[in-house]
């Protein structure tokens, strides 16, 4: 190429573009980024007329033949965003779950962490007194005096040549220079000076006859503290050059000052509860874990153990072990809900080593986290699934809190399971994994009979506590005289809530839909206001007045007349968790109650102000959907019930019993944690359903084993590797005809007797966002052939219309 002595080392990347492409670009890369880029890095590149941020993942001597490349435009990062590690990590979730390549790296570094422009270095303290070096790192550091901070790709066009990279990093390693990821990331570094302690008139003196530099020594003198250099700008008009000619004749000390974004909002308010002794059943299990970490090799451990048996705090041990051992933690947990109580026990024992990630901190507080987790100085990041891809090293312990929570698998793409993934990066940097639930899932529960993971008990719930009393309520009682699809509050569930209020005790009370009613239908013509898109009824929020698709989210106002007959009266038909708080308002006059769904989530100070103020007693009933069941640890909940324990059962979907169960299981767990005995309460349509029966027991074992007899007999996993073909289409009979040839091209290529093929059926959503829906549903014991029939099938780059989901949690 142009190079003058025509070599071509390093002169072109392979860049993985965020677009929906089975393959990575090849790019020329200009000269002058030539000593730079690495693998992992962004960069900028065009993709016919777009401009895009795409991820290098390799650096090539030589480009491909006889493809003209076009230039990379700017390399953005020196220290590249994904290690080795998480790149091959990227990789195997191309490949196995099938994503383009582009897509699926772009999920692994936090949104608009691009913020723009490249890595900026800046001069450390030492950097600006000292510079005892010589060549190119004087020139350099020179430049940095003169000019003041500068990004990477502004010094390499200074510096052209190949050793200019190597000179950086001499002099970041030396303390010289320090580099930060551009202006998106969070904490700013501002420049700031400070006066040291000594006599004043001296000081004045050593400032020279410039009237600014004694102006700044005396503003200094008089402040008694250090200042940025923006402040002494902003307040005596202090230039830089008399700032910096004041440091140089050493009258003035310099230094970074990092202004931290607080998390503290992200932190539950709530009373710091004693670091209690160990019972044996932990005692036990955190030796074996333990000794796990110790010796540095993967080791995945099951921790099953009850509600309330004390399996966070065994965890929370080990990930303290592993940090003694200088080692870091990833802590995950299903949803951003349960992060604010367990960050803040979390941050009393990590302190400033703990960060957190998810999509409900600012952009800058993201940035930020991510930034202190890829230097090191946070070494415990804690976060709901996308934390699985948090940039820290020397991995000890990956904790998967909640481990058979649906919500760990991504549902769009790249669709990935962050507990599978957990235990993929834990034997990739020899790490342990632990997986902690009360009702684990059947693949883990599978995994663990075949010995891949080490089983710790914990039979008991600490301190002696009893799991809650259940009590059945039979709804096909109590629904007589009542309208279909009314709420039932049974008077049972009215009696045990007045007397668990009477004896000061608190109450969760679940309902697993959002809004007021889940249809609104016109009273005279009997109307449903469906979706145009989806072609389902909008769900009824009262609060804000709107008919709103569950499915699609679109929202519209409630109309004055029916658009169909124009009558101009609706009747709100079931209950959602808006009505079921009017509902118990009603009952419970003056007791003060909360709800927490998606909806209040949103909303300011979101859940984690909800679950504080029932942390700390201000209020008394808690209505929500399935959120309130997840992990909370509430001492004063004497009472939990779920007002309909049917709603999943009907779905059609494999895992309706395995999720009626757990998250039955889940809410009783809320009931009683304290020193009082609970009770849950159950209403159900099938009070002799196995689920539920087991669940009112807390029969574990008698659960497990029904359920596994149902999947194996029916060649569900975990006994086989699902693969779920959904085909989408604007015209249903195009869609359909679509399918038909998905599916003849599955049957042509697969074996007979390897692979069960379902469908094509309309999907149990057939219409969502104008498409229609065709579901194939393939079963294998083997994931891969699954993988090499789709492939096969269904090529990549003929993908567009069928979305392949591995491993699918939500059939619908
Ligand atoms: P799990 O995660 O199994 O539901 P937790 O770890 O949240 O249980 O423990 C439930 C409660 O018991 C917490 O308040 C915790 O502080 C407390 N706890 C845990 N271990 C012990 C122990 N060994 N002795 C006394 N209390 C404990
Ligand atoms: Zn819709």
């Amino acid at each position: 190429m142009s190079s003058a002595a025509g070599d071509d080392t390093r002169s072109s990347v392979e860049v993985a573009v965020p677009l929906p492409l089975p393959y990575t670009l090849h790019y020329r890369l200009p000269e002058r980024l030539r000593p730079l880029a690495v693998a992992g890095s962004r960069v900028r590149v065009h993709v016919g007329k777009r401009r895009v941020v795409g991820i290098v993942v390799a650096v090539n001597d030589r480009a491909p033949e006889g493809i003209e490349l076009r230039d990379v435009d700017d390399l953005l990062d020196q220290r590249p965003v994904l290690t080795p590690e998480l790149l091959r990590l990227g990789a195997f979730i191309a490949d196995y779950y099938m994503s383009p390549i582009g897509e699926t790296l772009r999920a692994l570094v936090p949104a608009r962490l691009p913020a723009s422009g490249a890595a900026r270095v800046r001069l450390t303290k030492r950097g600006i007194f000292l510079p005892t070096t010589e060549g190119p790192e004087r020139d350099l550091v020179e430049a940095l005096i003169a000019g003041g901070d500068a990004t990477v790709g502004d010094l390499a066009a200074r510096f052209p040549g190949e050793a200019f990279s190597g000179t950086l990093e001499r002099l970041e390693s030396a303390g010289y220079v320090s580099m930060s990821s551009g202006e998106g990331s969070g904490a700013r570094y501002r420049a700031a000076v400070e006066l040291p302690e000594g006599d004043l008139d001296r000081q004045l003196e050593a400032a020279g006859r410039s009237a600014q530099g004694r102006a700044v020594v005396e503003y200094l003198a008089a402040l008694g503290r250090p200042a940025t250099l923006a402040e002494l700008a902003g307040s005596i008009g202090a230039s830089g050059a008399v700032v910096r000619r004041l440091v140089q004749r050493g009258v003035l000390r310099t230094f970074t000052q990092i202004e931290r974004l607080s998390l503290d909002r992200h932190l539950m308010r709530d009373q710091p509860r004693a670091v209690p002794e160990l019972v044996e059943a932990q005692a036990s299990a955190l030796a074996r874990i333990a000794e796990a970490i110790d010796a540095a090799a993967y080791r995945a451990f099951l921790l099953h153990g009850v509600t309330g048996s004390g399996k966070t705090e065994v965890y929370l041990r080990a990930v303290e072990h592993a940090l003694a051992a200088g080692r870091s933690a990833i802590l995950l947990v299903p949803e951003i809900s349960l992060v604010p109580a367990l960050a803040a026990e979390a941050r009393r024992r990590f302190g400033e080593r703990l960060a957190i990630l998810h999509s409900g901190l600012s952009e800058g507080e993201r940035a930020q986290e991510w930034e202190r987790a890829r230097s090191g100085s946070a070494r415990v990041v804690l976060g709901p699934r996308s934390a699985v891809f948090a940039p820290v090293e020397r991995l000890g312990v990956v904790v998967v809190d909640e481990e058979h929570d649906a919500a760990f698998k991504q549902e769009h793409a790249p669709r990935y399971h962050a507990r599978d993934l957990a235990l993929m990066r834990a034997h990739e940097a020899g790490a342990v994994a632990i997986l902690a639930s009360a009702t684990p899932s059947f693949e883990t529960r599978h995994n663990a009979g075949l010995g891949k993971l080490i089983v710790c008990e914990l039979p008991s719930r600490v301190g002696g506590g009893r799991l809650p009393e259940g009590i059945l309520v039979d709804l096909r009682q109590e629904h007589i005289a009542r309208k279909p699809g009314e709420v039932v509050l049974s008077q049972r569930l009215l009696d045990e809530t007045r007397a668990a209020l009477d004896g000061g005790e608190q109450v969760i009370l679940l309902r697993n839909r959002r809004g007021y009613s889940p249809v609104l239908m016109c009273r005279a013509c009997g109307d449903k206001l469906a979706c145009d898109e989806c072609g389902l009824p909008r769900t009824f929020h009262r609060r804000d007045g709107r008919l709103v698709c569950h499915y699609c989210g679109s929202a519209r106002p409630v109309p004055k007349t029916c658009p169909r007959c124009g009558a101009a009266a609706y009747e709100p038909i079931g209950a959602g968790t808006e009505r079921v708080e009017e509902r118990v308002a009603e009952a419970f006059p003056g007791v003060p109650i909360d709800v927490l769904d998606r909806d209040a989530a949103r909303r300011i100070g979101g859940a984690a102000a909800v679950l504080e103020r029932f942390a700390n007693g201000r209020t008394q009933i808690l209505v929500g959907t399935q959120m309130v069941a997840k992990g909370h640890h509430f001492p004063n909940v004497g009472l939990t019930a779920v007002l309909a324990a049917d709603s999943y059962l009907g779905f059609p979907d494999f895992r309706a019993v395995e999720r009626t169960y757990s998250m039955l299981t889940q809410l009783a767990g809320r009931a009683g944690r304290g020193d009082r005995p609970g009770r849950v309460v159950i209403q159900t349509y099938f009070p002799e359903h196995y689920a539920i029966r087991a669940a009112l027991a807390h029969d574990d074992a008698a659960f497990a084993e029904e359920e596994m007899r149902f999947r194996r007999v029916f060649h569900y996993p975990p006994y086989t590797r699902m693969v779920q073909l959904l085909v989408r289409g604007r015209d249903r009979a195009k869609t359909e005809a679509r399918a038909d040839q998905v599916s003849r091209a599955l049957h042509a290529n697969a074996l007979a007797g390897e692979v069960r093929i379902s469908g094509p059926a309309p999907a149990p959503l057939e219409r969502l966002q104008g498409q229609w829906r065709f579901q194939l549903l393939l079963r294998s014991t083997s994931a891969a052939r699954l993988r090499r029939l789709v492939g096969e099938s269904v090529p990549a780059t003929e993908r567009a219309d069928v979305l392949v989901d591995v491993d699918p949690q939500d059939l619908f």
